[in-house]
């Protein structure tokens, strides 16, 4: 029997590649009895900033029909791989357990979370995702189905998690869940006067906290450029969550579609009112900066039913690039950005940074520094500021995040991840033929 497929314009989420694609969306695991010799690439919930579940000449495999919650036992719980971080949490919450590792929104998918090594808002202390995977199954038309873990296969299971979708589909994933202290996390809010403070503040928090961020504003000019707060949580002690907490399921429906984030024709973002924007921003976090509690759901996905942010965007879109900054390199390369913000106007409307340790493998996102993300409209004068970030990152050391910047070219990863020919390789070792390809994929050299 034969799966249909479907001609569509697919669009990654910061705007920047609209394309057709053919889409193949089963609902039946006899679908992968079927595949044939046909490029592919899986997709989880098409959340990614680049284009990173689709490509002109590959057939997209839309996962979001196997998304069912299959066993939990002590603490392990098998699902398909496009259930949603939604759909987990509200299932663990019930068993007082919880994922410690979970990107800003709900709709991402365990599959998108695997294939991208994704983090959460306590690297430091967690990892990225790839430290919750017990064992997962991967689907390849000429291998069929592996069962791969840190003792099976191992090579493979390394490969994968981080691997971009390109060593075969996911289809079920072993979680390690964690007992979760208390539904409710209470948050302080820490101001920073400059982006010099950061360092010292975040990495004293990042150890005595349980989930901690920053946000800066990088429109100030001088002395107070990326001036802002540390945002830190800590869980509630059970005995001290009121019996009135409500516990309801947290994400009943989807809220979040690349397709949709460009709904708007204009964008409201400009060098006149991204300013006043984050002074407001700013503000509003200063008066409500008394301790206070909320329910943690909130605290993961901040973004969640605030997506207006993104449409703020309009149809063009806008770039994030997110990096590690070593950190003996933290001062100079700051140094380097504020000069050039400020002989250009560029409208940072974010800049969000995080701690991360750990070592560098492969074309996962990780490594030992600062962990700094930064949005900017998309324009001429954007694409500039992220190129010279880009190559800011050659010259520091920093680690670009392959699944937020889609301006990255191969030469930049490659100078960048010490590892690139060895992922490279190792990829055309399982896969000869590279059945699995997409946009971002050619575009890196992979
Ligand atoms: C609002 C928002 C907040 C975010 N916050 C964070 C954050 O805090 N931390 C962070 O690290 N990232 C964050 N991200 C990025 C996001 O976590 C990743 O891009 C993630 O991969 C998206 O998952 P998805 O289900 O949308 O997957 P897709 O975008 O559909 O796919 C992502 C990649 O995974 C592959 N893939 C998907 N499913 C499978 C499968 N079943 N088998 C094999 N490969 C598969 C695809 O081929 C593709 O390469 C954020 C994104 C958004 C939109």
């Amino acid at each position: 029997m034969s799966f249909p497929s479907t001609r569509t314009i697919l669009t990654s989420f910061d705007g920047g590649v609209v394309l057709q694609a053919s889409v193949q969306k089963p609902d039946k695991y006899r679908f992968f009895d079927s595949l044939g010799d046909v490029a592919l690439i899986p997709r989880g919930a098409g959340l990614s900033y680049p284009a990173a579940s689709f490509g002109s000449e590959s057939t997209s495999v839309d996962l979001s029909n196997f998304n069912r919650l299959l066993s939990y036992q002590d603490g392990l719980l098998h699902v398909e791989a496009g259930a949603t971080l939604g759909q987990v949490y509200n299932f663990l919450i019930k068993h007082g357990r919880y994922l410690p590792i979970q990107p800003g929104h709900p709709d991402i998918t365990i599959g998108g979370c695997v294939a991208a090594d994704v983090h959460g808002k306590n690297q430091l202390r967690d990892g990225t995702f790839i430290e919750l995977v017990e064992a997962l199954e991967l689907f390849h038309p000429k291998h069929g189905v592996v069962t791969l873990s840190r003792t099976e296969h191992a090579d493979l299971f390394y490969l994968t998690c981080g691997g971009y979708g390109l060593t075969g589909i996911i289809r079920t994933v072993h979680l390690r869940t964690r007992e979760l202290p208390s539904p409710v996390v209470e948050i302080v809010t820490i101001p920073v006067s400059s982006v010099e403070d950061l360092e010292a503040v975040i990495t004293e928090k990042a150890r005595q906290y349980d989930l901690v961020y920053s946000w800066h504003d990088f429109t100030q000019r001088g002395k107070g450029f990326g001036k802002g707060f540390i945002k830190a949580a800590r869980f509630v002690p059970s005995s001290e969550v009121a019996s009135s907490f409500d516990q309801r399921d947290r994400h009943p429906k989807r809220t979040l579609y690349a397709e949709h984030r460009g709904m708007y024709r204009y964008a409201f973002f400009s060098q006149w009112t991204t300013r006043p924007f984050n002074a407001l921003f700013y503000q509003s976090n200063m008066i409500g900066r008394s301790v206070h509690k909320m329910p943690l759901y909130d605290f993961l996905f901040p973004v969640h039913n605030k997506e207006i942010y993104f449409k703020f965007f309009g149809r063009k879109g806008f770039h994030e690039c997110q990096f590690i900054i070593p950190f003996k390199q933290v001062s100079s390369w700051t140094e380097e950005v504020k000069v050039y913000l400020s002989g250009h106007s560029i409208s940072v409307t974010l800049a969000s940074a995080k701690l991360f340790v750990g070592e560098q493998r492969l074309l996962r996102f990780t490594g030992q520094g600062i962990c700094m993300a930064l949005d900017v409209p998309r324009s001429a004068q954007g694409r500039l500021f992220v190129d010279f970030l880009n190559d800011l990152a050659t010259r520091t050391g920093a680690i670009p995040n392959i699944i937020k910047d889609a301006e990255l070219s191969a030469p930049v990863v490659a100078a960048c991840y010490p590892e690139y020919e060895a992922f490279r390789s190792a990829l055309r070792a399982w896969d000869p033929d590279r059945m699995f390809r997409s946009h971002l994929s050619e575009r890196i050299g992979l």
